[in-house]
């Protein structure tokens, strides 16, 4: 017997997923984080994760706005601490499926190392980044992902400091996952989320993300759509590119895909419980 309400009928696959009554919601036209927000919104429904275990944990930046807009349980943390959250969140209610979905500052300047230490220890999270190559809500400020080149308020001639690669950092670093998107991809973007829903251990994808105001207009791409058609006619798939290999250079081709799939390496959690079960009590 069909149970469901006309009311539930009605309903738009992801209205369970948001607040509505928050909205309209803050970000700028051609801003990249909702389209993410989106793709990772339906990734649990199609490999059957109940909304109620799904966590969000987000940082400071437009960004990390989103947990606000989602009606899922979750953290709005202090500036680059979302993963130290996260992990205490997973370690103490392990049956959760935990993400951290925060903007490129906040998790490789102010919250670098504990990126780097999450995946070398193999901590069993999900982390998105949605990569906008400077620092968006503040005002435009360079952030250590602004491509060589480019301007920012704080490299009003230009950014002199190669940027990281955020691929090949968290590959480097051990991540179980490596996947890099755009904004634009997002049936891609939303297959390779629900894929990595269903792994264990320190899974990564970055998600190139326009931000029109603030990197755009110092950047010759100032109108809404501009930075998308970057993408659209620069990007390349090639799931299984070395990570060394694909770093992001105006004029050059974007390289997109899966990139690191690696099994049988024990979560941080697994190897506590391990030694748990070793010692002994005193
Ligand atoms: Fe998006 Fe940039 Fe606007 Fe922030 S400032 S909402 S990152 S477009």
């Amino acid at each position: 017997m069909n149970t469901q309400t006309t009311a539930e009928s009605e309903q738009h696959p992801i209205e369970k997923w948001l607040r509505s009554e928050r909205m309209p919601h803050m970000w700028c036209a051609g801003c990249g984080v909702g389209p993410t927000l989106y793709a990772w919104i339906r990734a649990p429904d199609r490999v059957g994760i109940p909304r109620e275990k799904v966590v969000y944990v987000s940082g400071i930046g437009c960004c990390g706005r989103g947990s606000g807009y989602l009606n899922v349980d979750g953290f709005h943390t202090t500036h680059g601490r979302a993963i130290p959250f996260a992990i205490g969140l997973k370690l103490a209610r392990p049956e959760l499926c935990v993400s951290v979905i925060s903007g490129d500052g906040d998790l490789f300047s102010i919250g670098g190392n504990h990126f780097i230490h999450a995946c070398r220890r193999n901590v069993d999270l999900l982390v998105i980044c949605t990569n906008n190559f400077i620092y968006g809500m503040t005002g435009g400020q360079l952030a250590p992902t602004t491509l060589l080149g480019d301007r920012a308020t704080t490299a009003p001639y230009g950014n002199v400091e190669p940027s990281f690669s955020t691929p090949h950092l968290a590959d480097a670093a051990g991540a179980v996952y490596v996947a890099r998107w755009t904004s634009i991809h997002l049936r891609r973007l939303e297959k390779s989320i629900a894929e990595a829903l269903q792994m264990k251990g320190f899974r990564y994808i970055e998600v190139l993300s326009p931000c029109p105001v603030n990197y755009g207009r110092r950047n010759k791409l100032p109108e809404p759509d501009d930075i998308a058609e970057w993408f659209r006619q620069s990007s390349v798939i090639r799931n299984g590119a070395n990570t060394s290999e694909i770093s992001i250079e105006k004029g050059k081709p974007l390289i997109l895909g899966d990139f690191v799939k690696r099994t049988g390496k024990p979560t941080f959690y697994e190897v506590m419980k391990e030694l748990e079960g070793r010692v002994k009590p005193r």
